[in-house]
Formats: C-alpha cells, structure tokens, sequence
C-alpha cells in the first residue's frame, strides 16, 4: 500500500489538491459571506489568490516570447507554413462549430422566453460597431511599441464629449475637465445634479490596461520564422530563448506547490465578492443551463470526437494529462494566465512535441476560444429573446460570425468575452446595454468557458503533433522532449 500511495502522491497529488482547493475554497467562500466581511477584510483574506495570479502573469511574457522564438527558428519554412495554416484552419473551424452548438441548443431551449423584462431605453447616441472591433484587432496585431504591448491593448472606447455636454446642459451643471483634447485623460465631476445632466458621448480608439497578447505573439512568431532562416548567426539568440524557456518551466516545476493554497483563497475571494446569489432567477438559470449544456456538448463530446478521428488515439487518457491545467483554467478565469500549466501539462504528460506546443499553444491561448465563441451566441440570442425580438435567418449568420470574430479578439483574461460580446449584440441591432441582465452570473460561467478555451488549444496541439509528425520527424534532431539548449 505504501508503495502504491507513494506513486500515486507522485502522479496525482498535485492535481487531487488543486481539485480539493476548489471545493475548500467554495465552502470557505460560502461560510465567510454569512461574516459580512468589510472590503478592506476581502482584500486582505483574498491576497494568497492575488499572489497566484500575479506569479502565473509573471510567467505569460518570457514564455509567449520564448516558446515562439525558439519553436519557429527550429522549423524549416515549409513545416512552419504548413503547421501554421493547418492550426489557424483548425482553430476557425472549431470556434465555428462551437457557435453552430450554442445556437442550436438556444433556440432549442428558448431560455429567453417569457422572462418579465423592465422596458429598455433605445440605445442613445453613438454605440460601438463590429467595425470598430475589427479595427481594433489588427491594431492590436501591430503595436506601435513593443513595450507598451506588454501591459496595454488598443480599445475602442465610448469616452465623454465634453464639448457637445457643455452646450447642451450647461445650465444645469458645472464640471471640471482636465483636458479638453485628451478626453480620456479626465472625467467630469458634477457639482450640481438637478435636473441630471445630459452627457454626450463619443467613439475614440483608446487603450485599456491589459497585456496586448495578439501583438506580442504575431511579434514574436515573426522573430522566430526569420531567426530560423539566419542560420548558425541566429543561434545565439535563440540559445537564449531556449534558456528562458527551461527556466521559465523550472519556476512553473516550484510554482506548483504554492497553486493549491492560492486556490483556495482565489476562489473563496472571488465568492465573497459576488452579488447575491438570489439574482440567479428562473430564465437566467435556464441561460446558466443552457451554456453549461453547450460547453459539455462542445468540450466532452465534439472536440475530443475531432482529436480521436485525426489521431485514432483515446482522447480522455489525452485529457488525463490535463487535468492539472483545466482546474487552473478553472480557477483564474485566464486561459492566458493558465498557458504556463498548460506548457507543462502538454509536455510532460501528454509528450507533445515540444516545437509544436510551443507554435500552437500561445497562438490558441489568444486566438482559439471556443467556449467564449460558444457563450457569446448563446447570450446575444438570450438577450433577443427576453426582448422578445424575432432573429431571422440571415440575422443568426451574422451572430455566428461575429460570435467566431468577438471570440478571436477577446484577450485571455477574466470576463474579456463579456466585453467584446457588444460586437455581436450590435451587429444584429440588439441593445449593448443589455449585457447588464446578464452580468450577474457572468463570472461563473467565465470558469467554465475558460476550461473549454484551454482544452481547445491543447487538444489542438496533440492534433497537430499528429498531423505534422513526419515535416518534424525529418526536421532536427532537437524535435524529441529530450532537447537540449545547443
Ligand atoms: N476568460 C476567458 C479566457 O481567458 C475569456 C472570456 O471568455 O472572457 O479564456
């Protein structure tokens, strides 16, 4: 028995903590919100999770940036194009078919229907287009500097325009304004509020705080390509990312131990900070069911169903060696903040070729989010539906395009899905401001969408291991786990 609990420690213990992390951290959750904690008491008790957080962060930069310059310098061109096209076809088409479940099962289910809703004010004033979105995306795939990229994303946003409020209600307010040319720089502040003033609105591309993942990797990944065509003068700065990269899993390998107790506190934090959980009424529990029913569909039956046709490998004894990163996934909300598990997991258990986890890996981790995809349908035809608006056909197409697009350009960050989901509600005219019926449980469902992000890109992985295995085979020697810094 000794022998057996040994190994089994060994194997599994990590995993069976992180598991009974959670659990503690619901109970412990739950337990303390009866204690009417001060804020200042839930930052204090919430700090071992913010510590997780802050050490998983710390790991996304040197790791994005190393897997994909030392990956694609190892890879000839003809291997690299042909993993990169399969991948980023394979990353489309499963984002798409997560869409295709998620409206179906919503228009099977009807969630929305018959919910008493308060009448909605008609959006007034500008409202952010999918336009504005795409914009967004490509200019968050060119930074204009790097530095900047690495804690801040181009973001269009609806900023106060002073001018046009000044006209229009200066009777009834005063306001002090920083600067008139640089809206963003300040907000107004009301001294006198009767009648309520009247603000006036206007569409400015800005910049939220948030590391812009796309640039970094679409920076790196060139680096790597041509690094690789440089030859012998390329290796020493390859070297270095090779260095970087062991050291960055040699931190993750320590890290590991401390994820358990983080978890606990990460998640009864989070708990302790929800509204009432009496919000979740009637027709919400049925949208809550429904995404649920739909993740399920898409994470346990139709990816692993893909990874088992192109591999005829058992897909669950795949997910085995994941587990460890869906519990993270599960617990961060981040599958940004979870591609540092899911390295790890990737490579040590499920023996993906380390070349090829470290191309499809951080490209998924920004790009590939079938659960959020999945989610977005689901809530913008939620939202039709309690306003009792009927979509048409061609109104459903467009919500499962800019379903897939919103999903592309959502950062892998808590609750990033919730935001790019106006792209898809004003798309087909559906009021952005109804978000708000739906931000309640939002957070409980980020957990679960996050898990099908993360399983997407690592099963992804192991599908194109398999798919690729002979451009790799025939590529170096350094293909195998066991490389080495040259
Ligand atoms: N939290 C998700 C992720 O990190 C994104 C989202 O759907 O909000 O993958």
């Amino acid at each position: 028995f000794r022998e057996w609990a040994k190994d089994y420690c060994r194997r599994n213990g990590l995993l069976t903590l992180s598991v009974l992390a959670v659990m503690s951290g619901c109970v412990v959750g739950f337990t303390l919100r009866s204690l009417n904690l001060s804020t200042q008491a839930k930052i204090y008790f919430s700090f071992p999770g913010e510590l997780l957080m802050r050490m998983l962060k710390m790991l996304i930069l040197p790791l994005i940036t190393s897997s994909l310059m030392s990956g694609l310098s190892a890879m000839d061109t003809k291997a690299s194009g042909r993993l990169g096209l399969l991948t980023i076809t394979y990353y489309l088409w499963t984002t798409f078919i997560a869409v295709i479940v998620g409206i179906i099962l919503v228009l099977i289910i009807h969630p929305g229907t018959g919910t008493e809703k308060e009448g909605h004010k008609a959006p007034g004033g500008p409202v952010m287009t999918s336009a504005d979105a795409l914009l967004d995306l490509i200019r968050n795939m060119i930074p204009s500097n790097l530095i900047e990229a690495t804690f801040q994303q181009y973001k269009t946003e609806l900023v106060p325009n002073f001018k046009n409020s000044e006209k229009s209600s200066q009777a009834n307010f005063v306001y002090i304004m920083p600067d008139y040319e640089n809206p963003r720089m300040g907000h107004p502040v009301f001294l006198e509020l009767t009648p309520p003033p009247e603000i006036h609105y206007k569409i400015v591309p800005g910049k939220s705080n948030g590391m812009n993942v796309l640039g970094i990797v679409i920076f790196s990944a060139t680096m790597g390509l041509l690094l690789g065509r440089m030859g012998s003068r390329g290796l020493p700065l390859v070297n270095v990312c090779l260095c970087i990269n062991e050291c960055v899993m040699k931190i993750i390998n320590a890290a590991m131990w401390y994820f358990p107790f983080g978890i606990v506190f990460l998640v009864a934090g989070k708990i302790l900070d929800m509204h009432d959980p009496a919000v979740l009424a009637e027709k919400l529990g049925m949208y809550f069911m429904t995404v649920l029913a739909g993740l399920f569909v898409h994470g346990v039956i139709l990816l692993p169903l893909f990874f088992f046709l192109f591999t005829w490998k058992n897909p669950f004894s795949y997910i085995r060696g994941l587990l460890q990163a869906l519990v993270i996934a599960l617990a961060t909300s981040s599958s940004s903040a979870t591609l540092p598990i899911t390295m790890k997991c990737l490579l040590e258990n499920c023996h993906v070729d380390r070349k090829i986890a470290r191309f499809v890996l951080p490209v998924g981790a920004t790009i590939n989010m079938d659960g959020t995809a999945l989610y977005e349908a689901v809530a913008a035809i939620f939202i039709a539906q309690v306003n009792e608006y009927e979509l048409d056909f061609g109104q459903l197409v467009t919500i499962s395009i800019t379903a897939t697009a919103a999903s592309i350009g959502a950062a892998g960050i808590p609750q990033a899905g919730l935001v790019t989901m106006v792209i898809v509600l004003t798309s087909v005219g559906l009021p952005p401001d109804d978000i708000s019926l739906i931000v309640a449980i939002d957070w409980i469902l980020d957990r679960f969408r996050t898990m099908i992000n993360v399983l997407g890109d690592a099963l992804a992985a192991g599908i194109m291991a398999h798919l690729c295995r002979k451009d790799f085979q025939k590529d170096s020697p350094t293909s195998s786990n066991s490389e080495r810094v040259r």
